[in-house]
């Protein structure tokens, strides 16, 4: 019998060992002749394809006059051959790329972003990366109101929160001023009314979000790597509360809900953004190489060659090898273009995806004491699976180490994540989870060596589903009974 058929959790083998990223947002209001923007927020989205696979789509804005392309799948499938063409090239374009753990169904088309609705001041379009806390208070209150909703979408709350403030307010500034003192959680987002592109980030700046700027045209990214792509400067981050609005006469700040405690989603930095990106101040591959060398410093074993679980997982094995000394290797190669078009509707199924997705270099293990260091384990599926492919391949000891502590309690801030009951650390203690995946030594980084790790960062960190400390008020019990899907 294989290790991983000793474990008897039924989820073992899932499309969820891995906590899914949600979205990634790109911006653009341009001021150059020879800058296109469609064509800079269709890169620009090549560059955040890792925030999200399921759906995309850009909306550009001439003069007033809005229109969206957009279509799940992949940025290669959503925009068919000539369909950008078919957008006119506007001043101010936006454009975002969308994961949902949810089975993709026609009705979810409401819910694909940028989300373009119309009210008495014109067109406005939205496209958000998190999740609103404070979602199903907003949405009965709306509801009550008279709102009539396409789907049960983030993004189509807050355009609806911005246009009922937007009644009250002479400016569209003020309006998404008032609309943040409403919004709770986790939200950066792209906006464009018909003459502003505007920026939001929530005051406790989950979610990345930066400025940059081409020429004299600026541009608004979930990362900073979309920046370097497109040949353009990285200017700031847009800080925790700010609210950023380009214009004609150039680029204008709010700071009023700024100040406020922060709590960027750590998971941002160990798995979630790429490693080229720098977020508040922290290049990611640093941190990742900073988790190796903690993890070699308190958790050190002897080994012949240790290897990182690409591709977060990789950083962290060149720090812990500079630190220890032991000679970095790759060992597992990863298939990235498998998946979504499978159906995997049975662990036999599962596991056979698995086999397909990740191989093991054997010249790399073949009778050597080796260490495998991944970013994080959910279920424990894949790890077991590893250590497996590992002992075939004739690894004499194998040694796991995690980048991240174990997961004990679910995200509201826009990672999706199974329930807390699926997480392996809520089942077994160390001792059982390591003999579980087969493994002959298992260490979690903890959450105070996490945090140690991002020396260069100016901002504070969210390291609830690891710690249970929450940033914010839960969602409500109400939320759940109130949602009929939740996004989570
Ligand atoms: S709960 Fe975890 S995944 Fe969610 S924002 Fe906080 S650190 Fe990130």
């Amino acid at each position: 019998m294989s290790v991983t058929q000793n474990i008897t959790n039924q989820s073992f083998f899932s499309a969820d060992d891995k906590p899914q990223e949600e979205c990634g947002v790109f911006g653009i209001y341009v001021n150059d002749e020879d800058i296109n923007a469609v064509a800079e927020v269709y890169s620009g989205l090549y560059s955040l394809q890792h925030r999200g696979q399921n759906s995309a789509g850009i909306c550009v804005n001439d003069n007033g006059t809005f229109k969206c392309c957009k279509n799940k799948g992949l940025i290669s499938e959503a925009f068919r051959e000539n369909a950008l063409e078919e957008l006119p090239n506007g001043k101010i374009a936006i454009g975002h790329v969308r994961h949902s753990l949810q089975k993709f169904e026609d009705d979810d088309f409401a819910s694909v972003q940028p989300l373009l609705m119309r009210y008495v001041y014109g067109s406005l379009a939205i496209a958000h990366n998190g999740d609103i806390t404070n979602k199903a208070e907003l949405h009965k209150q709306l509801a009550e109101g008279g709102a009539i909703f396409q789907s049960n979408s983030n993004a189509e709350l807050i355009s609806y929160v911005i246009a009922s403030m937007r009644l009250q307010t002479d400016t569209i500034d003020d309006a998404v001023i008032k609309a943040v003192d409403m919004l709770e959680g986790a939200y950066s987002l792209v906006i464009t009314s018909p003459s502003k592109l505007i920026a939001v980030r929530d005051m406790h700046g989950f979610r990345p979000l930066c400025i940059g700027k081409m020429k004299n045209s600026y541009m608004i990214s979930s990362e900073s790597c979309s920046f370097d792509s497109l040949g353009a400067e990285f200017i700031r981050d847009v800080a925790p509360g700010e609210i950023i609005v380009i214009d004609k006469d150039g680029l204008h700040s709010y700071t009023n809900y700024c100040g406020k405690p922060t709590a960027m989603c750590i998971f941002e930095q160990i798995y979630v953004s790429r490693p080229d990106s720098v977020l508040d101040g922290q290049n990611v591959h640093n941190f990742r190489m900073n988790v190796g060398k903690v993890l070699a410093e308190k958790y050190p074993v002897d080994a012949d060659v240790v290897c990182g679980v690409p591709d977060s997982g990789s950083s962290c094995a060149v720090g812990y090898s500079r630190y220890s000394g032991i000679p970095y290797g790759i060992a597992i190669i990863k298939n990235k273009y498998i998946g979504r078009t499978l159906s995997m509707d049975n662990d036999g199924m599962r596991k056979r995806i698995l086999d397909i997705k990740i191989n093991v270099l054997k010249s790399t293990v073949e009778g050597k004491r080796v260490i495998i260091i991944d970013d994080s384990i959910v279920r424990g599926g894949t790890m077991a699976h590893i250590v497996e492919l590992l002992r075939k391949a004739g690894a004499k000891e194998i040694h796991v180490r995690v980048a991240s502590p174990p997961f004990r309690n679910i995200c509201y801030y826009g990672i999706s994540l199974p329930q807390k009951e699926h997480f392996i650390a809520n089942q077994l203690t160390p001792d059982e989870l390591c003999r579980n995946i087969g493994a002959d030594s298992l260490e979690f980084i903890t959450v105070d060596e996490l945090l140690s790790c991002a020396v260069d960062s100016q901002i504070n960190f969210c390291t609830a589903c690891f710690s249970g400390d929450y940033p914010t008020e839960k969602p409500t019990e109400f939320y759940d009974k109130f949602s009929v899907k939740i996004e989570v």
